[in-house]
């Protein structure tokens, strides 16, 4: 191990784009298989990688992303229990508790349950659950940022919305993600004017090289008006676009791990749009996205792998990680305590030890 990765994994760090169902572990999936009598067409985490690979084989960009989720369904249809969120939930934390994660805000896709037979109360339940159980256990501090699948419809999602009403206080956001369907702010700008009514903090995927990916970063901000992007790495070949982004204070979550479908110039590539995202004042953090599904890897790896891939210096991982505070949906008092903790532990760190 070298000083580097010991130092990124010393430092206390957040998460703020994981989705739920891309977290879980080989072993816990077949066994929430198993108990579920669900038949997936895998025996081992080797064969879903290699089916992820065979896969993407269509190309990286649209063709990537579709047979990425296509995968990730087949994984995520284990899941029909309240209990089943409530494992993914807690072993999910815990692994983030291991990578020195002490604060996270975690995707879920409800319509993902509800399709598979989980009622709302039930995935919701033990999701809160499972993070209490871990906040107990470890100290890690989790938010819930409720993701709707673009490819479904807008008044499914609205009914969605309108169900979580009893649960509104226990979840911070509202995203949108699964495929980048075309003009889909325009489509989903309803069910955000509703979400903003009753106070959600507001995201949503832009992925990254979707067709039209620009209109859509664009049309996001001024449309749906959210406060953050999760990928928008495009952003970087509009320079009008970079000085909204920087005016408005929209921050980015960037995953610039290489996926099992992407080839090493697309990963090299996001690197590089990622840093000159930052270098030109755009608030950018580092992030996981689907750490199990499917080989991606989590947080320490992923920053890991940034820092050696682009021969980042220090100082870039230290704002990286910073700006995972800065960008945070928690108060300005938790910003400031958290920030202290974590110039403390940089600080502390010995470089020659
Ligand atoms: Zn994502």
């Amino acid at each position: 191990m070298t000083r580097i990765s010991e130092f990124i994994e010393a430092m206390p760090k957040v998460e703020l784009h994981i989705h739920i169902e891309g977290t879980i572990e080989p072993d816990l999936l077949f066994s929430i298989a198993e108990r579920n009598s669900v038949q997936l067409p895998y025996d081992s985490a080797d064969d879903i990688l290699m089916a992820q690979r065979a896969n993407g084989r269509n190309g990286d960009g649209e063709a990537g992303l579709i047979s990425f989720i296509e995968c990730l369904d087949v994984c995520r249809s284990v899941l029909r229990t309240g209990r089943d969120y409530e494992d993914i939930a807690y072993r999910c934390l815990k692994k983030c508790h291991g990578e020195n994660i002490v604060y996270a805000e975690i995707m879920f896709d409800p319509q993902q349950g509800l399709r598979q037979g989980v009622s709302l109360d039930a995935l919701l339940e033990g999701l809160f659950s499972g993070a209490r159980t871990a906040h107990d256990e470890f100290g890690i501090v989790t938010q819930w940022i409720m993701c709707f699948q673009r490819d479904q419809s807008l008044d499914d999602a609205c009914a969605v919305l309108d169900s979580v009403k009893p649960y509104r206080d226990d979840i911070v956001g509202v995203g949108l993600d699964n495929p980048e369907i075309n003009d889909f702010p325009n489509k989903f700008s309803p069910l955000f004017a509703r979400a903003r009514e009753q106070g959600y903090r507001l995201t949503s995927h832009c992925d990254v090289h979707q067709p039209n990916s620009l209109r859509h970063i664009r049309d996001c901000i001024e449309i749906l008006g959210v406060e953050r992007i999760d990928h928008g790495l495009n952003a970087i070949e509009d320079d009008d676009l970079v000085s909204l982004l920087v005016d408005k204070g929209i921050a980015l979550t960037g995953c610039p791990t290489r996926y099992v479908f992407e080839d090493e110039t697309a990963s090299a590539g996001n690197l590089d749009m990622l840093i000159r995202l930052m270098d030109r004042g755009v608030v950018i953090t580092i992030n996981s996205d689907d750490p199990e599904q499917f080989g991606s890897g989590w947080l320490n790896r992923t920053i890991l792998e940034a820092q050696r891939n682009g021969n980042l210096p220090t100082e870039t991982l230290i704002k990286l990680m910073r700006n995972g505070y800065q960008s945070a949906w928690m108060t300005s008092q938790q910003r400031s305590a958290y920030l202290r903790q974590f110039d403390q532990a940089c600080g502390a760190f010995d470089w020659h030890a």
